[in-house]
């Protein structure tokens, strides 16, 4: 590795700090000198905070007014590299860097001096006698000879009281140390021996190894069923990545899948690896930060913001189930996981890979035109095979009102019951009901900061609104027509589909799988295992249940509604249907048993819906990416949102009809401004927003001219002006 510029003490800097200012401010160098990339305090106004030597200053400030860097903290510098992904992250997705800086600064105490704890080491005195107890203790020790306890810890390890401990303490058979509070992760072993993989899994592995050993650059999309193996394939890129002394990123879609995810690391590599995301105690994330810094995390489980930890050495980045759209997600800084990874790998010569049954339409574009590498697995490991797939044509179905199990379906969930075996109803809506309407005067419940329905949630026994969480009571009297007692649900959720079951099969063992049922992850996550071993017939889930859970008993997969998600105007919506559907399907016949998926629908000949049962997905792509290619629109144009909102409308639409008047920089480079409108979501928590499109060809320098465009708009009162590079939603 390069050595970074050293600057001597008093020499001019520009620091990069956290705060909200778009530029780097000058400072002196500090006694004793400072690196490029160093974390450092800095003095602003009356405040010290926290930044980054960016460079050299700029040299328009007064010298002799200049501020010198208060202290140098005590982590690894930041590497160069790191700082090229974020100038051009910030770049990329038209965010200030200050912004950026800030994600990769999420860790508590990092300012904190290096902190340190007292621990107990052997020592050559001799205890007076020796009583069990203390050899307990000695023996602990001994057994974890690298690693120090406090006096606390040894105690409970050794199951002794604190004085025994102490007793050693005195007699000098054990010496108190300083010792950093932050400990290495333990080391993982690519050399266990993994599972021998099948000829086709070995193929996929060997080619994604010659990637990591070349050390350059590389994207592959490992594509296969659910099943096949792709976790195995990838483990094998992720030693190899290991055996290079580089580290290893796994990105997962949902922070439910890492305990099980954890325990497959465990088993292959001997030792738990280093855990990323919003369920990680705030002493964990500063422990994972610093040892990621220093090379003593090899391998990171995380969510999409573990790509901004400062890696020493990072060689592959995995991303699995890579079409999940919670890897774009709007947490300040608008950015989607993947396209992140990609980024970052290439700063750092690392390989990605993209692994997914049902790849995004634009991951499968980047692998047809040759951008991508791809690798397939075509089978399912072991004699498990893909479930048969068929439409319940639901214009032939005979239905009593209000219920939504057809007469087919019904018939298909017997048979499972009769033979002990599982069936999953998916339905992908939360609650009990997703209208409330008066049976009166036809008005609905919705939510009052939000220009949303509420949802009836029977189990919560209250109106739920999905954008902001606000609940209420269900009202008794119509607030509108103030009529009492005509207040009823209308439609399906999942928790209806759940009374729907029970009715129909009393004696079932019934279990509803959706988010708001369970108060934590942990009590979801041992629901799930109870499940998988058989404690329940029939299993009711919103999209949840469609990532990664294993239950071998599952043979039967009901979507309730295949045409949910076919509507509307989103562009995307064909794929997520495709994707969603696809991936359910897959839940079913996981063991030896071989499943069944029927899928009800009013439109069974919809190209979708043809795509899904026929099997042939890259027809299905292919026709897809024509449509995009003929609109216009991602992958094969470039496309950004932007939302401006604030409180009050009028003023939010003037503030879209200035942009749309000074579009010049958007004219000259041939983009199409569209708007302002209201954002399909046109009010959210008492805000109001409204959307502007852009529309430009592929090879537009898009983000440069929206800079351009935006800079002169100071955003006035509660007015903000947000940008979307790439939205979902189109
Ligand atoms: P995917 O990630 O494609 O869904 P997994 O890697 O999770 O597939 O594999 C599915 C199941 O099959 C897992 O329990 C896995 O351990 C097992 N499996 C896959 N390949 C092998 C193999 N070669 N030998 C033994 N078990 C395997
Ligand atoms: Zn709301």
């Amino acid at each position: 590795m390069d050595e970074p510029e050293f600057f001597q003490q008093g020499e001019r800097l520009g620091v990069l700090t956290t705060q909200p200012l778009d530029r780097v401010l000058d400072y002196r160098a500090p006694e004793g000198g400072c690196f490029r990339g160093a974390f450092v305090e800095v003095p602003l106004g009356p405040r010290k905070v926290l930044g980054v030597v960016w460079g050299h200053g700029a040299g328009d400030f007064d010298s002799s007014k200049l501020r010198a860097v208060i202290r140098v903290l005590d982590v690894a510098p930041m590497r160069d590299e790191m700082r090229a992904f974020l100038t051009k992250a910030a770049d990329y997705t038209l965010t200030p860097l200050p912004a950026m800086l800030r994600l990769a600064t999420r860790a508590p105490g990092l300012s904190d001096p290096p902190s340190m704890r007292k621990v107990l080491r052997p020592s050559d005195g001799v205890p007076d006698r020796m009583t069990d107890a203390r050899q307990r203790v000695l023996a602990v020790t001994e057994e974890f000879g690298g690693l120090s306890f406090t006096p606390k810890e040894l105690a409970d390890l050794a199951g002794v009281t604190p004085s025994v401990v102490k007793g050693l303490v005195k007699q000098g058979a054990l010496r108190e140390e300083d010792a950093p509070r932050d400990l290495p992760f333990p080391p993982l072993n690519p050399d266990l021996p993994g599972k021998a993989l099948t000829v086709d899994q070995a193929a996929a592995a060997s080619a994604l190894n010659a990637g990591v050993v070349s050390g350059r650059y590389g994207t592959t999309l490992l594509k296969g069923v659910t099943g096949s193996g792709k976790t195995e394939v990838y483990l094998e890129a992720v030693a190899s990545a290991l055996r290079q002394g580089r580290q290893a990123l796994v990105l997962l879609p949902e922070i439910a899948l890492t305990a099980e995810f954890l325990k497959r690391v465990k088993a292959r590599f001997g030792a738990t690896p280093a855990e990323w995301h919003s369920g990680v105690t705030m002493t964990e994330r500063r422990r994972v930060w610093k040892m990621i810094g220093q090379g003593k995390a090899q391998l990171v489980i995380g969510a999409r913001s573990a790509l901004f930890l400062p890696y020493r050495d990072l060689g592959l980045i995995i991303v699995d189930e890579e079409h999940d759209t919670s890897y774009k997600q709007d947490d300040g800084v608008s950015y989607n996981a993947r396209d992140m990874a990609v980024l970052r790998a290439a700063m750092c010569s690392a390989q990605v890979v993209l692994a997914s049954a049902t790849p995004s339409l634009e991951t499968w574009a980047n692998a047809d035109s040759g951008k991508y590498k791809r690798l397939d697995l075509t089978a399912r490991f072991g004699t498990s095979v893909l479930p048969e797939m068929r439409a319940i044509d639901m214009r032939d179905e005979e239905l009593l009102p209000s219920t939504w199990i057809s007469p087919t379906l019904k018939q298909a969930m017997k048979l499972r019951l009769e033979r002990g075996e599982q069936s999953l109803l998916f339905l992908n809506r939360r609650g009990f009901a997703p209208l409330t309407i008066c049976r009166a005067c036809g008005a609905q419940v919705a939510c009052d900061n939000c220009d949303a329905r509420m949802v009836e949630h029977r189990f919560m026994k209250r109106l739920m609104c999905h954008q902001c969480g606000e609940t209420k009571p269900i009202p008794d009297a119509c607030p509108s027509c103030k009529v009492e007692g005509k207040m009823a649900p209308v439609g399906p959720g999942i928790e209806r589909l759940g009374e729907e079951a029970a009715a129909l099969f009393p004696e079932a063992r019934i279990a509803v799988l959706s988010s708001d049922l369970f108060g934590s992850a942990r009590a979801l996550k041992q629901r799930i295992e109870e499940i998988a071993a058989g404690e329940a017939d029939i299993i009711l889930g919103t999209q949840l249940v469609a990532k990664g859970h294993n239950f071998p008993l599952l043979t039967l997969v009901g979507v309730i509604d295949a045409d949910l998600g076919l509507q509307g105007s989103d562009l995307r919506a064909g794929e997520r249907t495709f994707q969603l559907m696809r991936q359910v399907s897959g839940r079913a016949g996981r063991a030896e048993r071989p499943g069944e998926a029927l899928l009800q629908s009013f439109q069974p000949d919809h190209p979708v819906i043809r795509a899904i049962l026929s099997g042939d997905e890259e027809e299905y792509w292919r026709t897809e990416a024509e449509q995009r290619r003929i609109a216009g629109v991602p992958p094969y144009g470039r496309m950004a949102g932007i939302i401006l909102s604030g409180t009050d409308l009028a003023q939010v639409f003037d503030l879209g009809n200035a942009l749309a008047r000074a579009a010049a920089p958007l004219q000259q480079v041939g983009a199409m401004l569209y708007g302002p409108a209201p954002a399909p979501i046109a009010r959210v928590r008492g805000r109001h927003r409204v959307r502007m499109l852009i529309k430009a060809e592929k090879t537009v320098p898009l983000q440069d001219a929206i800079a351009r465009w935006i800079a002169p708009f100071r955003m006035k009162g509660d007015l903000r002006l947000s940008v979307d590079i790439d939205p979902q939603n189109f």
